[in-house]
């Protein structure tokens, strides 16, 4: 009889950041009857994943499921491969169901969502499209509060979108754990890191605050960065990047100070001026904030022409 849910973490480095290796991390938690594997990483890294499937095979403990944190490529990548050792359902946030199922039209989306501005490329297609396999049948999608039951102390899934429309993390909750994604998006990356959806990342800042605040959070394990253990750190780990939201509007709004420029400008600029890539990320981000600026009264829009308001 196992007495608390295991966590057992697999991780490769993936690219150098300012502050060191960014790392691409799989998940594998058992419980009294069954595993599950937290997000498959990306073509490439099949050796990682094979060390995970031979811990799950170690530990005795059936395969249940594969919950991909989001459908970004480095998250989903091994999806089919994994497929095609064990057969096993695949669950994400139900937002993902598109991105999982069809791999091109996910990299379509994600890189070349405005044609006119950024052209597809070898470079691209491979580092993007490259790292993902075909697409998997999504067989559950969540939206955050369901419990998945290992045989342990059942498991909760969390809502924390914002990185993407959709993303979950899963709560262990015997050992007060947050396993998550991009969630958390790395502030130190050669690129924006990149968030879509402003609005929902305030809210999963908010949402993963309290569940520390009420003692249900005591440490996070993401996918990319060094875990935040304790509450101070996370604190500040929520604290850096309800700054970062804030730093991008008021760079926004401060570029547009009497004049109107149009999405590309505003790409370029805030970019070099952060000194990150001015790549797709970046662009999806900057629109979605100036979005955001629209939605809420304070700048306005026709086309990709933005002024403030
Ligand atoms: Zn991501």
């Amino acid at each position: 009889m196992i007495l608390k849910n295991r966590i057992m973490v697999f991780e490769r480095p993936l690219l150098e950041g300012a502050d060191g290796p960014v790392m691409l991390r799989m998940f594998v938690v058992t419980g009294d009857d069954f595993s599950l594997i937290i997000d498959t990483a990306m073509i490439g890294y099949e050796e990682m994943a094979a060390e995970a499937l031979a811990a799950v095979k170690q530990w005795g403990r059936p395969l249940a499921m594969v919950i991909n944190t989001h459908a970004h490529h480095d998250h989903i990548g091994l999806n089919s491969w994994v497929r095609g050792q064990v057969p096993v359902l695949i669950a994400s946030h139900a937002w993902g169901s598109r991105w999982i199922g069809d791999t091109d039209q996910n990299y379509r989306e994600f890189t070349l969502g405005y044609p006119d501005i950024i052209q597809d490329s070898l470079e691209l297609q491979s580092s993007v499209r490259g790292t993902m396999g075909p697409g998997t049948t999504m067989n559950v999608g969540f939206y955050g509060g369901e419990q998945v039951n290992l045989g342990s102390v059942p498991l909760e899934i969390v809502d924390l979108s914002g990185h993407l429309p959709g993303e979950v993390g899963v709560l262990v909750n015997d050992q007060r754990t947050l396993i998550m994604g991009d969630a958390f998006t790395g502030l130190n990356m050669p690129f924006f890191h990149s968030h879509v959806r402003p609005d929902l990342y305030r809210k999963t800042l908010e949402r993963v605050a309290g569940m520390v605040r009420s003692g249900r959070v005591e440490r996070i394990l993401p996918t990319h960065l060094p875990p935040w253990n304790g509450s101070e750190a996370i604190y500040k780990a929520i604290e850096e990047r309800r700054s970062e939201l804030d730093s991008l509007d008021e760079a926004l709004l401060m570029e547009l100070n009497g004049e109107s420029l149009s999405l590309t400008d505003l790409w370029s600029r805030i970019s070099e001026r952060w000194g990150k890539a001015v790549d797709f990320r970046g662009l999806n981000m900057i629109d979605a904030h100036l979005n955001d600026l629209c939605h809420r009264g304070l700048a306005g829009q026709s086309g990709r022409w933005f002024w403030r308001v």
